[in-house]
């Protein structure tokens, strides 16, 4: 659900119609709807309200400041994979003690920069990995907090690429080799065990990967409390799917929560979990402008002002995002590419669609842009990132200019032999 609606053929950003914000800020612009993140936020919290636990939005899903304020404000911590984004995350208002911090390449300083800030804990991936958070500890005079991150190898049934529980990716600590690590991390003087987390993927569309996932988890649980080991958080990590309106029928958090905490009744665990794209995917799309109808051999191509550099999703997963006309019009049915100005044959925003033939300066909504959108997007081409915009009710905001051409050639330097 989100609130980006049609009123007299025309879409709105809540209330706010959709050319208005464009007339201010220009194309191609993010806009994001605050009553839809809160609202993806909050189904969160009320489906999980029986079980003690802490929401960790994942930040490399949208880290912009205003988004994560909007979020921290309602209660919400971070999930980060690495210390651009915890500096973000701190910056935003979020409170250490939630944020948790994933990834398989954390450097020392990055380790040390988590360890000052106090996080509530680092998932650790590997055994080379734990030794260095525990040396970089001592050298602090500190305890560095740790949830060994276990690869459950479960198919998650999603795009390979954003599929990460299987015995062949790099993430986790392979089940089987977990109990070895948590051994080592509980004698390791600097380091206190605890937590265990996983995260078997993103754009999970049913709940049974998550629940034999947690199976496969909580008896690895019950072998560590065997051993003495005893684990205070678990962290199932995010990856719920959201509707991108090509036919999927994701769980709702409602949905999750009724499939996972039967099995968690029994433990005394504070649940984490991650979610980004069900937070911020649908509080979000992405407005562009017709540049150019153009008809190729068998096939036509509506040419657009944004392009795989702003987003994307479509290039690198082949991504389905719904395509919604900024104001409807009754126009001939063409199929046709939409796609960008990019010298790359890989940049389109969609294949094969239906739509009403636009016309140039049109503008086109790309749906469901809220979540590895603007994070995932770069300067290619030489193009400068788009803007983002916040809506909140009649009002909007713009939450971070468009880059200008100045802005390309930040931080570059000419040698003097050049000048
Ligand atoms: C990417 C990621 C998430 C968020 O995944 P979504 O599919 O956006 O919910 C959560 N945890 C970890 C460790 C991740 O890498």
């Amino acid at each position: 659900m989100h609130d980006f609606t049609y009123k007299n053929s025309e879409l709105y950003a809540e209330g706010v119609p959709v050319r208005k914000i464009v007339e201010k800020a220009g194309t191609p612009t993010y806009i994001y709807s605050r009553s839809t993140l809160i609202r993806h936020y909050r189904a969160y919290r009320e489906a999980f309200d029986g079980y003690p636990h802490i929401i960790c939005f994942a930040l490399k899903a949208n880290p912009n400041t205003s988004i994560l304020k909007i979020l921290s404000k309602e209660g919400c911590g971070a999930d980060v994979v690495s210390g651009g984004e915890l500096f973000i995350a701190k910056k935003a208002g979020i409170s250490p003690e939630k944020i948790v911090y994933a990834g398989v390449g954390k450097t020392g300083e990055e380790i040390a920069f988590a360890l000052k800030s106090r996080i509530l804990m680092f998932n650790v991936e590997s055994a080379e990995e734990l030794k260095a958070i525990n040396r970089i500890a001592g050298k602090l005079k500190v305890k560095a907090p740790v949830a060994l991150r276990v690869n459950p190898d479960i198919a998650s049934g999603t795009h390979p690429y954003i599929s990460t529980g299987l015995k062949k990716h790099k993430f986790g600590i392979p089940l089987d080799k977990a109990l070895e690590h948590y051994k080592i991390a509980s004698k390791l003087p600097n380091i206190k065990v605890l937590g265990i987390h996983k995260h078997i993927g993103s754009q999970i569309l049913k709940t049974a990967p998550f629940v034999d996932a947690l199976k496969k988890v909580l008896s690895f649980a019950n072998t560590l409390k065997s051993y003495g080991i005893n684990i205070k958080y678990l962290d199932i990590g995010g990856g719920l799917g959201i509707p991108y309106n090509n036919g999927e029928a994701p769980p709702h958090p409602k949905d999750l929560a009724k499939a996972i905490l039967p099995l968690l009744k029994a433990y005394p665990f504070t649940l984490v979990i991650e979610p980004g794209r069900s937070i911020a995917g649908n509080a979000g799309i992405l407005v562009t402008k017709v540049l150019y109808p153009k008809k190729g051999f068998d096939r036509e191509f509506i040419i657009v002002d944004a392009g795989m550099n702003d987003l994307l999703r479509p290039s690198i997963y082949n991504a389905y995002h719904d395509i919604a006309p900024v104001v409807r019009k009754k126009t001939a049915k063409i199929f046709a590419d939409i796609v960008g100005p990019i010298c790359e044959s890989g940049d389109f925003l969609a294949k094969d669609r239906n739509i009403n033939r636009p016309e140039q300066e049109d503008l086109l909504a790309v749906m469901s842009a809220g979540a590895y959108g603007f994070s995932m997007s770069s300067n290619y081409n030489a193009r400068p990132r788009a803007a983002e915009v916040l809506v909140n009710g009649k009002e909007f905001f713009v939450i971070r200019k468009r880059e200008t051409y100045k802005d390309l050639l930040h931080g570059e330097k000419v040698p003097g032999f050049l000048k």
